[in-house]
């Protein structure tokens, strides 16, 4: 199964959350939606999205707050930051913060949507080759090309699975999370495993690294 776009969406104004959700969800995002600045950060560091939508003015951390401490992690997730206050002063200080784009409420959904749309693009079109133990994997082309030169074919689901790992290259995620991320949900666990199997069986065991009870992180140590 593909999925679109992973967005996770900060807002603590419920009704605009729900609106939001519905029309991204409509565009083919795969919404996450945190209700305050701390669940936002805690997602933010711990999952891998494609897309983040931050409100400024957040409770528990705000939004800027929340920008730089993912900065600092080194988490380079595209952000645009929603605000209410919309002077020139306000978006440089949410750009120096660590955002990419910046649009003052009240805004129309389609500039929303051609904002991220472009964001996405631009994300993906800089993340065209992603790092791994020995090679470079293309996930569009879905090759990895090693550093002897030779170059491995990778199945749809090989090349998804390990684009995850290596986009976070020091994240462990779980079976559960790697399911919903390249897999179905609706499939068993043992369809981690298996994949998991297939790439070491083509780039060595070093490409994943097994995390006892937590999951999987692309590496060897
Ligand atoms: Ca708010």
């Amino acid at each position: 199964m593909t999925t679109g776009p992973a967005l996770l969406l900060v807002e603590d104004d419920h009704g605009l959350a729900a609106l939001l959700g519905r029309v991204l969800s409509g565009e083919g995002y795969a919404v996450t939606h945190a209700p305050d600045g701390q669940l936002g950060l805690h997602l933010a560091l711990t999952r891998s999205f494609d897309v983040l939508v931050v409100d400024r003015g957040l409770p528990a951390v705000e939004g800027l707050d929340l920008i730089a401490k993912l900065r600092r992690q080194s988490v380079a997730t595209p952000v645009l930051v929603l605000s209410a206050r919309g002077s020139t002063e306000d978006r440089v200080e949410g750009l120096d913060a660590g955002a990419e784009d910046y649009l003052t409420k009240p805004f129309e959904v389609p500039e929303l949507l051609a904002r991220l749309r472009a964001l996405v693009r631009r994300h993906r079109d800089d993340a065209e080759f992603l790092a791994l133990p020995g090679g470079l994997l293309d996930p569009q082309q879905r090759i990895v090309r090693r550093a002897d030169g030779d170059t491995v074919e990778l199945s749809e689901r090989e090349a998804a699975l390990l684009a995850v790992l290596a986009s976070r290259p020091s994240q462990v995620f779980s079976r559960r999370d790697l399911l919903a991320r390249v897999f179905d949900e609706a499939e068993s666990d043992n369809v981690v495993d298996t994949y998991v199997h297939y790439c070491r069986r083509k780039l060595g065991r070093g490409v994943i690294s097994t995390v006892r009870g937590l999951g999987y992180r692309l590496g060897s140590s």
